[in-house]
């Protein structure tokens, strides 16, 4: 049985940016992670109605994006599943592979939680890595959520960062419009956006 400490970082990643690069680096050193796995989502049914660059071309940019990181890597595990993604799923499949595993996640998918599918299964599954991420509300765990997940606190380990007021969303404008990108992601991602020619309208 493997005696491993992971966490897992899912998103969209369209594209991956310093946001989740900082949130991992501070998750593996907050849980002493020896690994950290970004699993892009396959279908984000909680993004449905906005265009969604394919899982190809998101899964060549979070490869983009971990290239140099010995301690990340990149599963496909929800890119492989077809139907809307539910993470419940994801994490019983990951819980065959033994060790401890961590979900790592932003205030607002906090916030989100009590949309997702089962998500007291997926409390009990796994512990929470939370960070605060501006915009979000205040620093402390929603009301909803709290109602959706009663013990929840007893199972987030909070992540510290600095706040960062990067986003996808953000990022996709940027590119569109011509601004700059520099330091918000890696020069890696920003080729293969390039490369693909995404986000030139959105
Ligand atoms: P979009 O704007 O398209 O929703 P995003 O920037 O929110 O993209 P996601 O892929 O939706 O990125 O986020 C994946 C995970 O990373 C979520 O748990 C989210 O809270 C977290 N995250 C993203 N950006 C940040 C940030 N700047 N600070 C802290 N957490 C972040
Ligand atoms: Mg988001």
């Amino acid at each position: 049985m493997s005696s491993l400490r992971r966490g897992i970082l899912g998103g969209t990643f369209d594209p991956p940016h310093l946001g989740h690069l900082v949130l991992a680096s501070n998750a593996r050193h907050a849980l002493q992670l020896d690994e950290v796995w970004f699993i892009p989502t396959g279908d984000p049914y909680r993004k449905a109605g906005r265009a969604i660059s394919s899982r190809e071309e998101r899964l060549r940019l979070v490869e983009a994006a971990i290239a140099e990181l010995p301690w990340a890597r990149v599963s496909t595990i929800e890119l492989d599943r077809d139907g809307p993604t539910y993470t419940t799923d994801t994490l019983r499949e990951l819980a065959g592979e033994g060790g401890d595993w961590w979900f790592i996640l932003g205030s607002d998918a906090l916030g989100d939680l009590p949309h997702w599918r089962e998500p007291a299964t997926i409390v009990a599954q796994v512990r929470l890595a939370l960070a605060w991420r501006p915009g979000s509300g205040e620093l402390e765990i929603p009301q909803e959520t709290l109602r959706a997940v009663p013990g929840i606190e007893s199972r987030i380990d909070e992540v510290e960062m600095p706040l960062l007021e990067i986003s996808s969303t953000d990022l996709r404008e940027r590119v569109r419009d011509g601004r700059p990108t520099d330091f918000l992601l890696t020069p890696a991602v920003r080729a293969v956006i390039d490369e693909l020619g995404l986000y030139a309208s959105s």
